[in-house]
C-alpha cells in the first residue's frame, strides 16, 4: 500500500533496516488492505487536501500551524476518524518524532493538533534520553525518513525541579527515579553555572536543548542532519499560554 508515498522515501535506505522496520511497524509492503476496495476513495478525500511534509522545513511548518490552533483554540483535530485509521492501518510515515516529558499537561498530539499517523511520540520523564529511547528516536529518521525530531521541555517540570533538587543536595531519589536526575546531570551543571532568576527553568530549557544537540550529532543521525534530511529542534512548551517556544535548530 503507497497512498501516503511510503515506499518513495523508503527506497533511499538498505534492505537490512527496511526488513527491520517492516518488521517492527507492521508495515510491510506485502501486506494487502482488506478494504482495498473502499479505502483509496476514502483515502483521497481525507489526504488529499493536506498533503504531508516532506522536508525538515515543511514538517516544522505544520507543527507550528498546528501549535498557533492550539493557542488560539481554533482547532481542526485532522484526521482522527475512522477513515484515517484505514488509510494509516497498513502503512504510516510519521513526518515528526517528538521526545517530551511524561508531564499529563503536555500531550503533543494535541498541543501540535495533529493526527493519528503523523507522529513518532516518546515521552520520558524530563525528556531523559538512554539507549533504548535514543534507539526509539532514531527509528523513524533511519528507517523510514523522518524529517524532523523535535526535543520539548516545559515549564514547572516536576522531573527537572526534583532533579536539580537531589543533584544539588547530593540526595538520591527513590526507586528508579534517580536514574532520570543522573540523564539530567549536564543540565544541572550546565545551569549551575549561568542559573538565571529561575533556575529550574533554566535547567528546562538547557535539559532540552543539550538532548536535541546530542541527538543532532550523533554518529547516527549526524549524517541526516548533514545532509539536510533531517533537523533536530530544541523546544519549550508554555503551560500558561500553551505555546511552543523554538530553542535551537528550527530549520531554514
Ligand atoms: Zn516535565
Amino acid at each position: 500500500m503507497d497512498a501516503t508515498g511510503h515506499p518513495h522515501r523508503r527506497a533511499m535506505l538498505t534492505g537490512g533496516l527496511l526488513a527491520a522496520a517492516a518488521a517492527l511497524s507492521g508495515c510491510s509492503s506485502k501486506s494487502t488492505p482488506k478494504t482495498a476496495d473502499a479505502a483509496p476513495r476514502k483515502a483521497t478525500k481525507t489526504a488529499a487536501p493536506d498533503p504531508r511534509p516532506t522536508t525538515a522545513k515543511e514538517a516544522f511548518a505544520r507543527l507550528m500551524e498546528g501549535n498557533k490552533r492550539w493557542v488560539s483554540g481554533n482547532l481542526q483535530h485532522p484526521d482522527r476518524d475512522p477513515t484515517r485509521r484505514e488509510l494509516v492501518a497498513q502503512t504510516q510515515e510519521p513526518y515528526g518524532v517528538i521526545l517530551s516529558c511524561i508531564d499529563s499537561r503536555v500531550p503533543p498530539e494535541l498541543l501540535f493538533d495533529t493526527g493519528l499517523g503523523d507522529l513518532y511520540v516518546l515521552r520520558t520523564g524530563a525528556q531523559a534520553v538512554g539507549p533504548v529511547v535514543t534507539g526509539s528516536v532514531e527509528y523513524g529518521p533511519m528507517t523510514t525518513g523522518t524529517p524532523l525530531i523535535v526535543v520539548l521541555g516545559h515549564q514547572r517540570c516536576g522531573a527537572v525541579e526534583a532533579s536539580y533538587k537531589a543533584l544539588r543536595e547530593g540526595a538520591t531519589l527513590p526507586g528508579n527515579l534517580q536514574a532520570i536526575a543522573e540523564a539530567l546531570r549536564p543540565a544541572y551543571e550546565q545551569t549551575v553555572k549561568r542559573p538565571g532568576a529561575d533556575p529550574v527553568d533554566t535547567m528546562a530549557r538547557a535539559q532540552a536543548r543539550l538532548t536535541a544537540g546530542d541527538l543532532r550529532s550523533n554518529k547516527d543521525l549526524a549524517p541526516l542532519v548533514k545532509k539536510h534530511s533531517l533537523a533536530v529542534v530544541s523546544a519549550y512548551y508554555s503551560l500558561d499560554t500553551g505555546q511552543v517556544e523554538v530553542l535551537s535548530g528550527a530549520p531554514s
